[in-house]
């Protein structure tokens, strides 16, 4: 197994390498510890090794170059959607603290911002994580049942106590919000999601909403409380329509649906997509529809690998280095206003 992941193991060129490290490259969008269940253990475990899969080898060996349609009818074959599902999950539960640091070591990035995933993990474990490690980046985040079944009066208490809980972890650093609508049950156009942006977009940092109808639970599991409808598009065109001041961050550019989040979404400009899980053909068309201004790097790394990224993204750029800087590096800190 070890020859194996070495072997298959990403590599990076010199040429690549330089440009990287002379570039401090920031990583938009990837996580840490388990986002499906709660376990205060895992990341401090030492002995997870992070997993060669189908993942691995697809985006090896694939370049991300199969068909699009193709793709994705063998994706969605009951056999290749449990073992995807699975080892999605491999990966999830083998984010430790050990795999995050050597996935960041072996890429040569600089910083990497961490999403938590509601209600698994929240702002204060990210905090204690950073401790061990300061090339995170940090998330905050919402506990939308604290926001449910309240009276008027209770309800805008309840939103000022949040308000000011943003106000204090903006203080120690968190630099977005993140909102899951399957795992937290809101939809994006929700009365509930409409209070709680209208006071984070006072302090005009970025909101990064799971997007794409994602079912995390194979045939057999119940997960009843998760509303994968709420990934559909029509929910964030009423969001980007509603609140144009905004800073609405669509991950991994919709996945599969990228050229549906092309045809309605790139029209606002208070909507930036990240490039992690899509090729090379893909991101120039988001290119051209975003422009260089709203187009990020991100691995989405345990999900993916940062290695692959950054070669796609690299490949892709062609050496361009007023688009290098911009997509891997400048536009990110732009948005948490760090330049
Ligand atoms: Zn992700």
């Amino acid at each position: 197994m070890w020859l194996l992941s070495n072997i298959l193991w990403w590599t990076i060129s010199e040429k690549n390498r330089e440009i990287i490290e002379d570039l401090w490259v920031i990583d938009f969008h990837s996580h840490i510890w388990n986002i499906l269940v709660r376990d205060e253990d895992q990341i401090y475990d030492e002995n997870k090794r992070f997993p060669t899969d189908i993942r691995t080898v697809w985006w090896n060996f694939g370049k991300f170059k199969a068909p699009w349609k193709i793709m994705q009818t063998i994706m969605h074959t009951k056999i290749v959607d449990d073992i995807l599902k699975e080892s999605g999950k491999n990966r999830n539960s083998s984010a430790t603290l050990k795999t995050f640091s050597e996935s960041i070591n072996k890429s040569f990035i600089t910083k990497s911002i961490i999403l938590p995933i509601p209600p698994h993990q929240t702002f204060e474990d990210l905090l204690m994580a950073r401790d061990y490690d300061e090339r995170m980046i940090l998330f905050t985040w919402v506990d939308f049942t604290s926001l449910v079944n309240l009276s008027k009066e209770k309800y805008q208490i309840e939103l000022k106590l949040l308000d000011n809980k943003f106000k204090e972890q903006i203080a120690l650093w968190a630099k977005w919000l993140k909102i899951h609508p399957i795992i937290q049950g809101v939809s994006a156009d929700s009365d509930i999601v409409d209070d709680v942006v209208d006071i984070w977009k006072k302090y005009d940092l970025p909101v990064i909403f799971h997007t794409w109808v994602t079912e995390y639970c194979n045939k057999k599991e119940n997960c009843s409380a998760h509303k994968p409808e709420y990934g559909e598009i029509k929910y964030f065109i009423n969001l980007a329509q509603k609140h144009r001041d905004l800073k609405i961050v669509i991950w991994h550019s919709w996945l599969f649906q990228v050229d549906e989040v092309i045809n309605y979404l790139s029209r606002y400009e208070n909507v930036t997509v990240d490039t992690s899980f899509q090729s090379k053909e893909k991101i120039l068309w988001l290119l051209k529809s975003f422009w260089s201004d709203r187009l990020m790097f991100a691995s989405d790394w345990p999900y993916w690998d940062r290695i692959p990224a950054l070669n796609v993204m690299l490949e892709t750029l062609n050496g361009d280095e007023d688009l290098i800087r911009k997509i891997m590096r400048d536009n990110s800190l732009e948005s948490m206003n760090l330049k």
